[in-house]
């Protein structure tokens, strides 16, 4: 495959709702050594591959970090629609325990349909394009690229990990979803980007108050999850060339500015720190889009 090396955030929110003019859940696209990887797909993910320019019967690889509706509420319907696309190319999917269960199941409740589309339009059988991989910490078998995973502190979810991909001329890190986590600056050492969650709990209070219906969201975020500061000090550990704010809690709440999440990096981190927006793209060269 012809890929430029790029790093694409489809997807910049965390948790998995969405609001009025409010970014989608967490979903990117990593083109690099030639590959083309879709990590993580959160609701939003296939119209965002498309926003991003890929042709979805292109669809290559597909890594789940966890399984969390946030991050795999979409793969189902994001490999049928590659194949209505014209998918006719097997597509690995690296995810964690559960997520052969989880693609079953989607086949399942779409059989009616499948079956239809391979009798009246004479399509290749979807579930004979789609392989499932289900993998454990260490490295994970991709063919021509060095990917490897961590076990990263995400409670009550156990089965959830950072993922590293590395090519001689680029490397780039996703922590997933986690606490503050130290042994992540290890893991990242060196990357030329961490794409690293983050949260700013004064912003929290004010955002399960609007949600509404969690008596627990407080507790599930705030342990479970990472405030830009300590995501910036995971990032200084490992002296990585760009931090990547993602997965943002919250990411659409008006008193939450690019400056408020900046203010909140600077006092540990001092190398170049972008906020992630949805469709926003950078690539190794200086020359970001
Ligand atoms: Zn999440
Ligand atoms: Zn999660």
């Amino acid at each position: 495959m012809d890929t430029v090396n790029r790093l694409v955030l489809l997807g910049t929110k965390g948790g998995p709702a969405i609001r009025p003019g409010g970014p989608m859940p967490t979903a990117s696209l990593l083109e690099i050594g030639g590959r083309r990887c879709v990590v993580d797909c959160g609701l939003g993910v296939s119209k965002g591959l498309v926003e991003a320019g890929v042709n979805l019967k292109t669809l290559d690889l597909v890594f789940i970090t966890h399984l969390h509706s946030d991050h795999v509420l979409e793969l189902g319907p994001l490999l049928h629609t590659a194949w209505t696309t014209g998918l006719a190319t097997p597509v690995q999917v690296f995810g964690p325990p559960g997520t052969q269960a989880v693609w079953d199941g989607f086949v399942a409740s779409l059989r009616y349909d499948i079956d239809l589309r391979i009798d009246d339009e004479g399509r290749p059988d979807l579930r004979a394009l789609v392989q499932v991989e289900e993998y454990a910490e260490g490295p994970l078998a991709v063919d021509g690229l060095s990917v490897r995973a961590l076990r990263v502190d995400h409670p009550p979810v156990t089965d959830c990990f950072a993922l590293r991909f590395d090519s001689p001329d680029w490397s780039v890190t996703f922590s997933s979803d986690t606490a503050y986590f130290p042994p992540l600056a290890e893991f990242a050492r060196g990357t030329d980007i961490l794409v690293h969650e983050a949260m700013l709990e004064r912003g929290v209070d004010r955002l399960v108050a609007r949600t509404g219906n969690g008596s627990r969201l407080k507790a599930h975020i705030t342990r479970s999850h990472t405030e830009a500061v300590d995501a910036a000090r995971i990032a200084a550990a490992a002296d990585v060339g760009m931090l990547v704010l993602h997965h943002l809690i919250p990411a659409d709440d008006p008193g939450i500015t690019e400056a408020d999440w900046l203010a909140a990096v600077a006092p540990a981190f001092d190398g170049p720190t972008v906020v992630a927006t949805d469709g926003l793209s950078l690539s190794p060269k200086p020359a970001a889009s």
